[in-house]
């Protein structure tokens, strides 16, 4: 078993200024990164950490043991850049690698990234969210139907950069032939649910590139809300005729570009926001209401009653 086909493709989205996404296409080794920060810190980190997965030689180590110390070393690069550049203070990415071994798949991944499998036309996912959201959702303190509306569900639970050391969830998967991985940032995945994800995947078998194409794209018409990046790679039997290959130099080189403006990004469109579960922080978070319909309505209805209240009063006023 081999990687056969595989495609990337990472785009700004619709409202976003700027891709603070990464990815990386080394086969046997492809990862995405969905960085956070404040200003440019976001891209800062996201890049870093790829950058150390792709010069970063871990020797001959087993590949969980590649996937974790590459990930480890990725932490260990943007926590030191954050802690000697004050401008990229608390900046950290989210981070999901697959390295393909024989005929498994080893997946080591930290926040909000998701890898999924598509077998036998069923879409499963692999990873599970480190993020605020899906703590409320294992506790039962929300619906998945609320979780998908949540205001604060970009808030993750784990980052890599932001502490000296980062705790990482890793599996292997005993991959089969025709197996399609996909590894993708939240932009894809709070746009597009799985059901579309596996539609887009079952309607191009073997053509990872309009895979990843279509996938961006009804991302981009679900709103496009944040950057999009999907990563797809294919397992094949060795005897398979020559695998298609297809990366998307164009934005590639939009994600490895080094930043040359000094646009400020609005803090409205900082992306992702990390907080240690249980703080007083997290409690803030969850505890606080999002305004509910009904009661955006009663808001709305009584600035018109004081509004025409004093437009009465305006005409009485010079009507006396
Ligand atoms: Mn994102």
């Amino acid at each position: 078993m081999n990687v056969g086909a595989y495609a990337a493709k990472t785009d700004t989205g619709r409202k976003r200024r700027r891709n603070e996404d990464a990815y990386v296409v080394a086969p046997p080794l492809f990862a995405v990164a969905d960085g956070m920060g404040g200003a440019q810190a976001g891209e800062v980190a996201s890049r870093l950490a790829a950058a150390a997965l792709e010069d970063t030689d871990p020797g001959a180590l087993s590949a969980p043991d590649r996937v974790e110390s590459l990930i480890q070393e990725a932490n260990r690069r943007v926590h030191e850049r954050s802690t000697a550049d004050p401008s990229t203070s608390g900046m950290g990415t989210t981070m999901t690698v697959a390295i393909v071994e024989g005929s498994t798949v080893t997946i080591g991944h930290v926040g909000d990234s998701r890898a999924y499998l598509v077998r036998d036309g069923r879409l499963e996912q692999l990873t599970e969210d480190h993020s605020l959201v899906n703590e409320l959702l294992k506790s039962g303190k929300l619906t998945p139907e609320e979780a998908v509306t949540h205001p604060q569900r970009s808030v993750i639970t784990r980052a890599v950069g932001t502490d000296p050391d980062v705790d990482i969830d890793s599996f292997t998967i005993d991959a089969q032939d025709g197996d399609v991985f996909l590894l993708c940032s939240d932009g894809l995945t709070d746009m597009v649910d799985d059901e579309d994800i596996l539609e887009v995947a079952a309607s191009y078998p073997h053509d990872l590139d309009r895979v990843t194409k279509s996938l961006v794209s009804a991302a981009n018409r679900g709103g496009g809300e944040d950057n999009i990046t999907v990563v797809a790679f294919e397992i094949a039997d060795g005897d398979r005729t020559a695998p298609m290959r297809a990366v998307d130099e164009d934005t590639m080189e939009n994600v490895r570009a080094p930043a040359v403006d000094t646009m400020v990004v609005p803090p409205d469109q900082v992306e992702h926001v990390f907080v240690e579960p249980g703080t007083p922080e997290a409690e803030a978070i969850t505890s606080r209401d999002p305004i509910s319909p009904a009661a955006r309505v009663r808001l709305v209805l009584t600035m018109l009653a004081l509004l025409a209240l004093a437009a009465g009063l305006l005409v009485w006023g010079l009507v006396r």
